[in-house]
């Protein structure tokens, strides 16, 4: 028997849940189909949420080692099995679905567990893990099935010692030695919080330079301190093949080096989640990398068939994704949407030290003759000092001061410098220790500098504090939740 819904969602990631979310409160009947077995989707079980998680652990016991007050409780350095750590990241996931399915019974939304396939223009067939199956019927659908990492067919990915970024998560031990391939954010993000957790890391980079869509200062930031922390980082290297051998794994590259590890990290590009749904039946134009073609109207060649979050592309954040997916609701529920996806997204990066960022680069402006200023803020040292880290990650996280006894932070301009016609001194990539929360803030007050971003609201980065107050109140409608008090001035959901 066919189910008959307004609007099919596929994907319970960021971008399903923001499709979902904002259909139901429109008034519109949805259904959310989930192939894995919980809600969340890869932000929340292999991607985000975990990899932060898993940071935040590493942190924590990094600056419990470096805390002089619990040396004696430390026996010996013997490293701590990953697993352990990884247990500590399970109960932030656990505690992700649940909220989220909260999300999905108060604004009854069906969640259907099963893969996804179309087999008519507006019918899709759901496949039980059991086998069974079911049909769902809809006048509009939004696939946001999200993307996996990229896997070349001739590395095993079957064998121990080689892992992507979903595998890392299963790893039991801790590895001496690992081998990081590609060094882009997740790249760079996991190379920091192995080499935090006494790992040796090879960082091998296909490109030039770290994370070239950041200013120049902060890239040999970055590459100085991972290579300080001991990360040894090889530039302009490519893949050759990998051997998996009896004690290790070793990546021969073109160039002629080997080298070998324990464990081989593949951290090189992805792949939209599109294949195996019927889509080139349909004629629903897909590009080599998976990735669905679509308009600013997040419409595929199908127009009654969007597409939202990182199986379209760029920029592949989950605050992206959820905006993506609210807008192409919007478009089903109204027949029109205004809002756009802000051009100037804030990223934060997750490495040692952290890395926030936001619109063009200095070499950006300098090559559009934009004249610019670099204001510093001071970030007084004594604060640093008082938590132990000043001689350990806070101060490495500060460039040469250029005002004597404060660390440099380029994000914020200096009360007064305001009015620049051009230089927004915002668009300054920033690093060091909670960044992303500067960022958070700075995002905050774009709206007041005249630079109010489109869609009636600013992007914000994910995972911070604020983001995830903003999506609570965007999926809240029970009582309950308004009874919580908040210290932001949110706007409860009938404001809306
Ligand atoms: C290691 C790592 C760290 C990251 N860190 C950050 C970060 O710090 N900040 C940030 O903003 N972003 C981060 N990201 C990116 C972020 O996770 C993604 O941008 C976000 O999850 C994309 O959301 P989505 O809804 O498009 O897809 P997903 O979250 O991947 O969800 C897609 C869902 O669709 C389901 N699905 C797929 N095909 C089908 C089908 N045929 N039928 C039914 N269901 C299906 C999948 O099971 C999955 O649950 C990170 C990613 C990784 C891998």
């Amino acid at each position: 028997m066919e189910q008959h819904y307004d609007m099919v969602v596929i994907g319970s990631g960021p971008g399903g849940e923001g499709a979902a979310m904002k259909a139901t409160k429109s008034g519109l009947s949805v259904a959310v189909v989930e192939r894995y077995h919980d809600v969340g989707g890869g932000c929340t079980h292999w991607g985000t949420i975990p990899s932060k998680a898993l940071r935040h652990t590493v942190s924590q016991l990094a600056e419990f080692r470096n805390n002089p007050l619990f040396l004696p409780l430390l026996m010996n350095d013997d490293p701590i099995p990953l697993a352990g750590m990884l247990r500590s990241a399970e109960s932030v996931v656990r505690r992700q679905v649940a909220m989220r399915h909260g999300f999905y019974e108060r604004n009854r939304v069906r969640v259907v567990h099963g893969t996804a396939r179309f087999v008519e223009p507006n019918v899709v067939e759901v496949e039980a893990p059991g086998g069974a199956s079911e049909r769902l019927h809809a006048r509009d659908f939004v696939i946001a099935s999200g993307s996996r990492p990229y896997r070349p067919a001739n590395v095993d990915f079957a064998h121990f010692r080689i892992c992507d970024s979903d595998t890392v998560l299963r790893l039991k031990e801790t590895p001496s030695t690992i081998t990081i391939y590609g060094a882009g954010v997740i790249g760079c993000e996991y190379a920091s919080m192995f080499r935090t957790l006494g790992v040796k890391v090879n960082l091998i980079n296909t490109r030039e330079k770290l994370l070239s869509f950041l200013d120049d200062e902060i890239i040999d930031a970055l590459s100085y301190h991972l290579r300080d922390q001991g990360c040894v980082i090889r530039h302009n290297e490519e893949m050759e093949r990998i051997e998996p051998v009896e004690d290790g794994v070793v990546l021969h590259l073109k160039s002629g080096k080997r080298v070998k590890s324990d464990v081989l990290l593949w951290a090189n590009g992805r792949t939209g989640n599109s294949q195996g749904m019927g889509l080139e039946a349909l004629g629903v134009v897909t590009d080599d990398r998976g990735q669905i073609k679509v308009n600013d109207q997040y419409q595929t060649s199908l127009p009654h068939i969007y597409a939202v979050g990182d199986v379209i592309g760029q920029p592949a954040l989950a605050s992206a994704a959820y905006d993506q997916g609210r807008f192409a609701a919007t478009h089903v529920a109204c027949g029109s949407c205004d809002n756009r996806l802000a051009q100037d997204i804030p990223a934060g990066i997750y490495t040692t030290p952290e890395i926030s960022s936001l619109g063009r680069t200095e070499r950006e402006l300098t090559a559009e003759k934009v004249p610019y200023e670099v204001g510093p803020l001071a970030v007084p040292q004594p604060r640093a000092r008082a938590d132990h880290r000043a001689d350990r990650r806070d101060a490495q996280a500060a460039l040469p001061p250029r005002d004597p006894g404060h660390p440099r932070h380029p994000l914020l301009r200096p009360p007064g410098e305001r009015d620049h016609p051009h230089r927004p001194g915002g668009d300054e990539p920033a690093r060091g220790p909670q960044h992303h929360q500067l960022l958070r803030q700075h995002d905050v007050q774009l709206p007041h500098h005249g630079r109010g971003l489109p869609g009636g609201g600013a992007q914000r980065a994910q995972p911070t504090l604020l983001r995830f107050a903003r999506e609570g109140q965007k999926v809240a409608t029970a009582p309950r939740w308004k009874a919580q008090s908040w210290s932001a001035p949110l706007r409860m959901p009938h404001q809306e």
